[in-house]
């Protein structure tokens, strides 16, 4: 702990005063950015609680927020900037003032950009905060004026997100109040009871009002248990699957062929990949039952409404870019568009159209460095090397592929490393500096959801606690400090605030001005081609654009073999837990830090419910509990998403096991693509 303060803990601190409850809304990256609630009393949280002010949050959060103060208040929490005092990786810093840590950062800045030039600095963030105010504000402006490298953001959903811009240009998804009028509703590779809680009463409405529900997924989630049909699919085979229904859909004059031709480009070489793939073929790659492969067909070539909802789960592996298209593709052939709750649902993060006018310079031609090459940024690059490197709104430590890597990067004493966070992560505890940054309780910010399309203000509830500050000070006084800052630019929160609430659609300020929640621009449930339509050049859906088919190594909707070996034959997926959200919060005692096995696997390898583990590949080793379920496919093996090291017996987490090759579009982490072997520990 970088302070000798110890920090009282919220529920304990008062007994008496006026309580005040607080309306804001949570910026965390979860689909569903609730309305909160937060009763504060004597200038400390109380409860954190759901708001009805937004419909679809319907005043219920999840249990991962609802103790966010112990976040707040915990005794990982940064409370003042910190210069490093031991070896890095103790996490051992003498207490500074924000003046002499920010005049070292500026000091290691024109030194590295003396010696090196900018591009030896490497900023580093990811989805910490959702929020329009606490990433690619003043931090991009800081960057860019730099000539810093730039970031190529791929941890997660960007396989996804470059299908879903090829095919659609983003257009618009169903949201969760047009689910109930589904006749069915195929789950795919997303599992609402650990992120996305708020989709779960929709689903269970349609259900109740006859709907049929497929789930697609390695696992048996809550939601598959209550499934018509659970597809348990081998990690990585999601695209052939899609490719079998596609071509049931062909073949047996099941695609609308007259809503293709008005409506679609490059029909045919969906077609044509898809016809090698009988239901048996893909049955056989993809580890399910052919006849249920078919039924599944069946059913989405006769329902109407059909939706199919495409999470994040299938796109982390080589393949995961082209299972995205595919399976968004499914409701263009299938004719599915143009009903309420018909069509697809995926990332709305787009749908608001809102370009962030308020960055302060275009994107410069620097080096391009993808995130998931985090390890060998640090280890290999030469031209130039990585001198400096500045993390926020990110653990990377903890949560990119090739931890070992990784983490002997961080370790070069040549490395001049800044982590700003609220608590000392994994990775903060191999920086030279650290700074305390403000929670979404401490700062304002915009929540913008990206599973339903909703955006609200998130207001403090709070003052910052200890010498914590919001991203947008930080950043502005490191752009000033530098001189990089025009004199009618914001410099700071407050002024940034004003030009961000300047650039966002009329409608959104408007409703900002009268505290309620904005509707989107084209009314608040859109139907895909009703109410919206494809925003590609043409406006037409393009089901095999030339540039993802080129990009791809073997091409669009190619399918790339399971990367298992005899010594390593176990596909090991990572999820996201109903303990974290990626990393954040993973301090925290109880998390889910068992591998989870199919019996089978366990008997095959002499292994008994909690026997402890070694899991381990040619990357690394990690050392854990073992719980044996019938839950998971047998085959596969799983570890939640997010953990710290502190969680695992040997300080090494699943991330020590992934490699850091790239999905075939988009340059996402393979976190699936993990082969493993499974042994017993050795009693100590
Ligand atoms: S993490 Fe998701 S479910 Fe939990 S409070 Fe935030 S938006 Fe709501």
């Amino acid at each position: 702990m970088p302070s000798s303060v110890k920090p009282p803990r919220g529920r304990d601190v008062q007994l008496n005063g006026p309580i005040s409850v607080v309306d804001t809304a949570c910026p965390l990256d979860c689909p569903d950015a609730c309305s909160l609630a937060v009763s504060v009393q004597n200038g400390k949280v109380l409860t954190i609680d759901g708001s009805k002010r937004n419909p679809v949050t319907d005043g219920f959060i999840c249990a991962k927020v609802r103790k966010f103060d112990q976040r707040v208040y915990g005794p990982d929490r940064i409370l003042s900037p910190g210069i490093r005092k031991g070896r890095k990786g103790d996490g051992r810093f003498e207490t500074v003032t924000w003046d002499a840590a920010m005049a070292r950062i500026v000091e290691k800045m024109e030194e590295a950009k003396a010696k090196w030039g900018a591009e030896s600095i490497l900023p580093y963030s990811y989805g910490g905060s959702n929020g329009l105010l606490t990433q690619n504000t003043l931090d991009a402006t800081l960057w860019r004026r730099y000539g810093t490298s730039r970031l190529a953001r791929t941890v997660c959903a960007a396989p996804t997100g470059a299908a879903n811009m090829g095919l659609y240009g983003k257009m618009p998804a169903v949201v969760y109040e047009d689910y109930p009028d589904a006749k069915l509703i195929i789950l795919w590779g997303v599992n609402p009871n650990a992120s996305g809680i708020h989709l779960i009463p929709y689903v269970r409405e349609a259900q109740s009002r006859g709907a049929k529900l497929v789930v697609i997924d390695p696992r048996s989630t809550q939601l598959g248990r209550a499934a018509d049909v659970h597809l348990a699919v081998k990690p990585g085979t999601d695209v052939v699957v899609a490719l079998a229904l596609h071509r049931f859909l062909f073949a047996n004059g099941l695609a609308d062929t007259a809503f293709l031709d008005e409506h679609a480009t490059h029909v045919d070489a969906l077609r044509e990949r898809a016809e090698p793939w009988t239901f048996a073929r893909a049955a056989e790659v993809a580890g399910v039952d052919a006849a249920q492969l078919e039924q599944v067909a069946r059913l989405y070539a006769e329902s109407s409404p059909a939706l199919v909802r495409c999470g994040w789960g299938l796109e982390r592996n080589r393949n995961g870019g082209s299972a995205a298209a595919a399976s968004l593709a499914l409701p263009a052939v299938g004719g599915k568009f143009g009903v309420r709750g018909g069509g697809y649902s995926m990332s709305n993060s787009a749908s608001w159209g809102i370009t962030p006018s308020w960055i302060g310079a275009d994107e410069p031609e620097t080096r391009l460095v993808n995130m998931n090459h985090l390890g060998r940024a640090l280890l290999e690059y030469t031209d130039p090397p990585v001198q400096m490197l500045f993390v926020y709104n990110c653990n990377p430590a903890a949560t990119v592929p090739d931890q070992r890597r990784i983490i002997e990067g961080l370790q070069r004493d040549d490395l001049f490393t800044v982590v700003f966070e609220q608590v000392m992560t994994d990775t903060a505890m191999y920086a030279d500096v650290v700074l305390p940054a403000t929670t979404f309780l401490e700062n304002y910010d915009f929540a913008k959801s990206y599973g339903n399309i909703s955006l609200e203000l998130v207001r403090p509830v709070i003052e910052p606690y200890g010498e914590a500050r919001p991203n947008a000070d930080v950043f502005g006084e490191l752009c000033t400090r530098l001189g990089l800052l025009h004199d009618d630019e914001p410099a700071g929160e407050l002024d940034l605030m004003l030009k961000v609430i300047e650039g966002l659609p009329p409608q959104v300020t408007d409703a900002i001005r009268e505290d309620r929640v904005p509707a989107p621009p084209f009314g608040t449930r859109p139907i895909q081609f009703v109410d919206v339509f494809p925003n590609t050049p043409d406006g037409k859906i393009d089901l095999c654009p030339v540039d993802l088919d080129a990009s791809a190594a073997a091409g669009l909707y190619a399918y790339q073999p399971d990367p298992g070996t005899e010594q390593y034959p176990l596909a090991l997926i990572s999820p996201a837990s109903e303990k974290t959200i990626s990393s954040t919060l993973g301090e925290l005692p109880g998390a889910d830090t068992k591998l989870l096995m199919h019996p089978d696997d366990a008997a095959v390898r002499g292994l008994e419910d909690n026997d402890g583990v070694r899991v381990f590949n040619a990357l690394g080793e990690v050392h854990c509990t073992l719980s044996v379920l019938p839950t998971i496919r047998p085959g596969t093996v799983s570890l939640a998403k997010g953990l710290w090291r502190r969680s695992m017996r040997n300080s090494q987490t699943g991330t020590a096991l992934v490699p850091d090759t790239l999905t075939d579009i988009g340059g996402g982490a393979c976190f699936n693509d993990a082969r493993v072997q499974v042994a017993s520990l050795p009693s100590a």
